[in-house]
């Protein structure tokens, strides 16, 4: 098996972290990495302490899944995160510390 490259082994490892993902209308995982280290990871589902999207926790998401809304629609009633931003909290969880930007001037520190 030939070795892959940096961003294969990254893409390997989130596809590895999808799997983990109960988001039953849109699967992601995602990793936070750092000079070639992962520092964090994190996949899509609904909140901490909210049952699974894929045991009933998103009524969006059970309802794209049985066809009564199309794709796209209504994501705003979405209870699910996204891997981006959960990988993001769980860093902040482990005592990760980053700046982040909200797309005005200024950052704001977390
Ligand atoms: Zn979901
Ligand atoms: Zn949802």
């Amino acid at each position: 098996m030939a070795r892959p490259s940096w961003d294969e082994y990254f893409m390997n490892i989130a596809e590895a972290v999808k799997l983990r993902s109960n988001c039953l209308s849109r699967p992601k995982g995602a990793i936070l990495v750092k000079n070639k280290q992962i520092i964090s990871t994190g996949y899509n589902g609904t909140p901490r302490n909210v049952k699974n999207c894929n045991e009933g926790g998103c009524k969006r998401c059970m309802d794209r899944k049985e066809g009564r809304i199309n794709s796209g629609e209504d994501l705003d009633k979405c209870a699910c995160n996204h891997a981006e931003e959960n990988a993001i909290v769980q860093g902040f969880r482990s005592g990760l510390s980053c700046r982040a930007w909200n797309g005005t001037d200024e950052g704001s520190r977390n």
